[in-house]
């Protein structure tokens, strides 16, 4: 994963022409951190090493911010070319951070609530000399949620000796959390709806809707994809999917998964297959949960005209020019999933400043960054003669390199 965020950034470096020494200090992390730790099962005898990882990209423009993911198979390449994208994410919408990212190597949904605490306490632990609130700022991704994240604000409190709210963003609103965060991603992309129906000349109207993930991202897109009048017909997470060609009933859906943790089971429409999504015959595909679902085996079977990235890296380098190839619209992940990125500044903010905003106030701005981000990269589209997802690097690289180039070299 790595090496392809590499390659990209290479490719769109040289279609920029950007300068050679800023190209390679952009390819690599600023700091990545390594830990090994004990972690003590439920069963008392049993204490397990586990690995985490935390990686900074980019310092030069403020602190560091990015998820943290809990995942069976996540590894040191895979955090590093999240912390990169973010980098560039940041940069899109115009919020004064650098990309991080951070990962466990374990699966949550094996942990009890208690052995999911006694994890994120100790990987706190272990990165606590990275973060903070002016330098690093974890947020919730993959497998992680509000509680995770009130967990680790704790942990660093606790260390500090007094309430460190801005430490992390996509914590509960109790504690200092933004209102809207919680739906800020899904909600962001469907922002971005009409804008993309426009240019492949799609009514919203009547457009339907696929979503390949149930969880944060494409929980909240499917809730507001309905609000926003869309037709949402199919949605599957790690359990398989359920699909309804008349229309899901999506809060049905979402209080099933609230009781029963997946989808499999839920009554009310067709079981199909996870994969089964990329593949109906529907106007919008949303892929929402894990990177490299969309790949050279299945991106011919894409009917949908419009792909909205809501998970990071969900299609990957092949698939994407195959897709094109076929006329279909991508917004990627850098620019399509960036309202949670987004949401989570306005939450750092408040929680600098100590003054909260209303709901109205957030998702107002949300909607004006999140459309004026796509008309930007739109017309770098146009006037470069390149796709959204080379538009989006270049907006997002440029301003970093500028950063970089004023800034100089120290000494
Ligand atoms: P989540 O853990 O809340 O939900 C993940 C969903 O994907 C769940 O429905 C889960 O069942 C499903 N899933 C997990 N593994 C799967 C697999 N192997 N195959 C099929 N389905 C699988 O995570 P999330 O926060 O919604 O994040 C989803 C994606 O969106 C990730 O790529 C993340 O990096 C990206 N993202 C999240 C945010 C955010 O604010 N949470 C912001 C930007 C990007």
């Amino acid at each position: 994963m790595y090496r392809e965020a590499v390659g990209q950034f290479d490719r769109v470096a040289a279609v920029m022409g950007l300068d050679a020494n800023v190209a390679d200090r952009l390819r690599v992390p600023q700091k990545s951190t390594v830990v090994s730790f004990p972690f003590r099962h439920d069963t008392y005898n049993k204490v397990e090493t586990i690995f985490g990882y935390r990686v900074q990209h980019l310092t030069t423009m403020g602190p560091t911010k990015g998820g943290i993911r809990y995942a069976p198979d996540v590894d040191l390449g895979e955090v590093t070319a999240l912390a990169m994208l973010m980098t560039w994410k940041c940069s899109i919408v115009g919020v004064p951070f650098g990309g991080a990212k951070g990962g466990v190597r374990i699966d949550p949904m094996k942990l009890s609530r208690a052995e999911l605490q006694r994890v994120t306490r100790r990987f706190t632990m272990e990165i606590i000399n990275v973060i903070g609130p002016d330098t690093d700022i974890p947020a919730p991704d993959l497998g992680t949620n509000e509680q995770v994240m009130a967990w680790l604000m704790d942990t660093y409190s606790q260390h500090v000796g007094h309430a460190v709210p801005a430490v992390v963003t996509g914590k509960p609103p109790a504690l200092g959390g933004s209102v809207a965060r919680r739906e800020a991603t899904g909600r962001g992309l469907i922002f971005l709806v009409p804008q993309a129906a426009n240019v492949v000349d799609l009514n919203p109207a009547e457009a339907t809707v696929a979503i390949h993930g149930f969880g944060n991202v494409g929980l909240y897109a499917a809730i507001a994809a309905d609000q926003a009048g869309l037709k949402v017909v199919a949605v599957s997470d790690i359990s398989g999917g359920v699909y309804n060609p008349d229309g899901l009933d999506v809060a049905a859906a979402a209080k099933w998964v609230d009781e029963n943790r997946v989808l499999a089971g839920y009554p009310d429409a067709d079981a199909i297959e996870g994969e089964e999504v990329f593949s109906l015959d529907v106007d919008i595909l949303i892929p929402a949960a894990v990177q490299g679902v969309i790949h050279k085996g299945n991106a011919d079977d894409v009917k949908a005209r419009l792909v909205i990235e809501g998970a990071n890296n969900p299609t990957t380098l092949e698939a994407d020019d195959m897709l094109r190839e076929r006329g279909v619209f991508i917004v990627p992940d850098i620019l399509a999933n960036a309202g949670g990125v987004t949401v989570s500044y306005f939450e750092w903010v408040q929680d600098v400043q100590k003054y909260f905003w209303t709901e109205n106030e957030v998702v107002a701005r949300l909607r004006e960054i999140m459309t004026r981000a796509f008309e930007d990269v739109h017309s770098i589209a146009i006037a470069e003669n390149v796709d959204m997802r080379t538009a989006a690097l270049i907006k997002g690289i440029r301003r970093v390199a500028d950063a970089k180039l004023v800034r100089g070299v120290f000494p």
